[in-house]
């Protein structure tokens, strides 16, 4: 049996955790880093680089770069390249191939199965994209985990006695927060809040912002419509905000940004903390809110508090961590790796799932995990209502039934309509769901008698079922959301992931080949010209048309058309000459 993998799927960076030897250890990348960028981007010549290489190239390449993609999960985003549409679980799904590969040649084995950790606010439709990913790119996701939960699973390992923990998490693009209770083998989430739209990308955007003014003041020009210089302002202003978390002032010098006048212009600014500090001053106070509410719904005060944990890059801002000792009047514990833990719980979990024995450290116990839901289930009903059936943070996995009837006489259906948050209209909650219970025996409004369940699985996957009472017709459902995928889509993408990882190969391979033949080809040119003279005339020849047949296919190829026999074709050209110029070029 192959190793559950724990990935931390981040909008920023990505993170891969395996179990070994009953520790969490993480899968460094082939160039040894512990994170992976999550970047997607397709080269000019047709290439799919993921993680660093996008990175690398996303100045000179901005338009087909790909970045937080994670953002748009479970939306009806997509962009379309070379003809060909990307919704965000096929380009989250190319990026967990490349973790997964990753992974494979840590272990030396094959990697088939995985637990994915997403910030706990996903919804359902997120939580499900999240799936549909890890589906495509060929991994079994055997649970979807709260972000919060798995650092705190990580934490609660090395730390067996009974504790409530609360759970800041700012990372890129979400915040989190969530308060657990940890102890005697069992982690318990009590409540969690957040805000889907809140991270780090958001002060780079105020830096940016900043940029971009004191530049039109200081030079009148406008770059906001000069998209590579726009695309390097980002970078800097991310590389000066993590910058000010260890330095009171950052200088941001950018050469050759743009032109004027034919001349070329150049940035040079300096930022201090504190004028960052001003900058994000109301983003970092955004997080003020879900705490209270993660507390209160808790159900505790911040002097039950045992322990603060910080998650997520952003939390090493000081004003972020100066807001947490204000709101908590508790210094944040230092001991864990925000960008690693979430990863580590998510292996450890994978790890017990797969019932390799792992326990709560100390305590001898098999670890239970009871995660919440993050926002509240209803349905709508008569004039617009919004009727809840689970409350926000009820313990997963959940079942709840309650019995509607009709509201007009001699109505043959009904619409259920499935919402998710805490507004009391419906129109104010996000939809998540329709569908009709047809076949209703026609009696006065009322007297039908429809039970509606609502089943969510430890997932936080919800399904709706309804059922006739009087006839007991029972529809079966899905849930279908226009931005969720289908299971049709699920499959073309899942043959389009292996086709491409296919391609890829051949891709990489043709890369390589045709790389050794263009030198070959410049060596061997060289060499004929330097001691042509002296050579035997037929074997001069002989060179002369092997040269000529390897540059034909060479101008021929190109890396995302080329086919197994044309990378033949090249290998066999290149061998011919090879043989015959063997002694004018050693
Ligand atoms: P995550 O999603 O947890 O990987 O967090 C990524 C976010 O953390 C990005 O917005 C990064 O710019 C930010 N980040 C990473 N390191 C630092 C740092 N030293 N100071 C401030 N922000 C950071």
């Amino acid at each position: 049996m192959g190793k559950v993998i724990g990935i931390d799927l981040g909008t920023t960076n990505s993170c891969v955790s395996v179990v070994e030897n009953d520790a969490p250890v993480i899968v460094p990348t082939s160039s040894g880093n512990r994170t992976t960028p999550s970047i997607v981007a397709f080269a000019k010549n047709g290439e799919r680089l993921v993680g660093e290489a996008a990175k690398r190239q996303a100045v000179t390449n901005p338009d087909r770069t790909i970045c937080s993609v994670k953002r748009h999960m479970g939306t009806n985003w997509s962009t379309r390249i070379d003809g060909t549409e990307y919704k965000p679980q096929t380009i989250s799904a190319m990026i967990l191939m490349q973790l997964k590969k990753e992974a494979e040649d840590f272990l030396g084995e094959p990697v088939t199965e995985a637990v994915i950790t997403v910030p706990a606010y996903f919804n359902d439709i997120q939580r499900q994209a999240t799936k549909d990913a890890g589906k495509i790119a060929g991994l079994t996701v055997k649970r979807i985990i709260n972000e919060p939960t798995s650092a705190a699973l990580s934490y609660g390992l090395d730390h067996g006695e009974a504790r409530k923990v609360m759970v800041y998490d700012l990372g890129g693009g979400t915040f989190d927060v969530s308060i657990i209770e940890i102890g005697d083998g069992v982690i318990e989430v009590l409540a969690t809040a957040g805000d889907n739209h809140l991270g780090g990308d958001d002060f780079d955007a105020r830096v940016a912002d900043w940029l971009v003014k004191s530049f039109k003041a200081e030079q009148h020009i406008d770059l906001s419509r000069d998209f590579a210089a726009m695309q390097r302002i980002r970078e800097a202003a991310e590389q000066a905000k993590k910058e000010l978390s260890t330095s009171e002032s950052t200088n941001i010098v950018l050469p050759y940004l743009t032109q004027a006048k034919g001349e070329p212009v150049h940035l040079d600014m300096t930022l201090t903390r504190a004028k960052f500090n001003e900058l994000v001053r109301d983003l970092v106070e955004r997080t003020a809110d879900p705490v209270q509410r993660a507390l209160s719904d808790a159900g505790i005060s911040t002097a039950q508090l045992d322990r603060v944990l910080l998650v997520g890059g952003s939390t090493r801002v000081p004003a972020v961590q100066d807001k947490v000792r204000a709101l908590t009047g508790k210094e944040p514990s230092k001991n864990i790796n925000p960008d690693e833990c979430v990863a580590q719980g998510a292996a450890i979990l994978g790890s017990t799932l797969q019932g390799r024995g792992l326990v709560a450290a100390g305590t001898g116990q098999e670890l239970l995990l009871l995660d919440v839901t993050p926002l509240s289930l209803s349905i709508e009903t008569v004039g617009g209502v919004a009727t809840k059936l689970v409350d926000r943070n009820s313990t997963l996995p959940t079942r709840y039934s309650q019995i509607f009837s009709t509201a007009a006489p001699y109505q043959t259906s009904v619409e259920i309509h499935v919402l998710q948050g805490e507004r009391p209209m419906a129109r104010d909650n996000k939809t998540i769901g329709k569908f009709k219970l047809k076949g209703i025996r026609r009696a006065p409004a009322g007297v039908p008698q429809i039970e509606v369940t609502f089943d969510i699985d430890a997932n936080g996957i919800l399904k709706v079922s309804a059922k006739d009472l009087d006839t007991g017709k029972e529809q079966s459902i899905t849930i279908t959301a226009s931005d969720r995928m289908s299971e049709d889509e699920i499959q073309k993408a899942i043959f389009d992931a292996q086709m491409y990882a296919g391609q890829d190969t051949l891709r990489r391979d043709a890369l390589e080949v045709t790389g050794e033949a263009q030198r070959l080809l410049n060596r061997t040119q060289q060499a004929l010209k330097e001691k042509g003279k002296e050579m035997d005339k037929a074997q001069k020849k002989q060179i002369k048309n092997d040269c000529n047949a390897l540059q034909k296919r060479l101008s021929r190829f190109r890396a995302d058309k080329v086919t197994e026999e044309e990378l033949e074709g090249i290998r066999q050209a290149k061998a011919q000459l090879e043989a015959s110029s063997a002694d004018l070029t050693s």
